[in-house]
């Protein structure tokens, strides 16, 4: 497992409270959040970065999907959310360990990503 702060906390060493966990990933608000519903889900296996990921983690990474649509409808914003995932600190990631953003309960600009 790599060696982040999402690796403390997903052993356990940082306390933080799960809104979701499975065999595979867990999800917890983000500590800064952007949005009044600002979630990440986590794997429990710490890849790095979306590109460091394999073929044998195919199946982890439609998990993480699926995990984060579950999450989405358990905090009742499964008609409107986005997720990001930031590939590398040029896109703004900081925490190296894989992680999906679930945003929502804010308004979204219509047609593009920025808004
Ligand atoms: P990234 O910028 O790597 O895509 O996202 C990392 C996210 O992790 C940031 O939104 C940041 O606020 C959040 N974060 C960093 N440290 C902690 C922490 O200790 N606990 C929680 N819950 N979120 C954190």
């Amino acid at each position: 497992m790599s060696d982040t702060i999402f690796g403390k906390i997903i052993r356990g060493e940082i306390p933080s409270k799960f809104l979701y966990e499975d065999e595979h990933c867990i999800a917890i608000n983000d500590i800064n959040p952007q949005a009044p519903v600002h979630v990440l889900v986590i794997p429990k296996r710490g890849i790095p970065r979306l590109v460091d990921a394999e073929q044998d983690d195919q199946a982890l990474l439609g998990h993480l999907l699926l995990a984060a649509g579950k999450v989405a409808a358990q905090l009742g914003v499964s008609d409107a959310f986005r997720l990001i995932v930031n590939n590398g600190a040029g896109a703004g990631q900081t925490v190296f360990h894989l992680h999906l953003h679930i945003i929502a309960g804010r308004p979204f600009a219509e047609g593009h990503l920025a808004g």
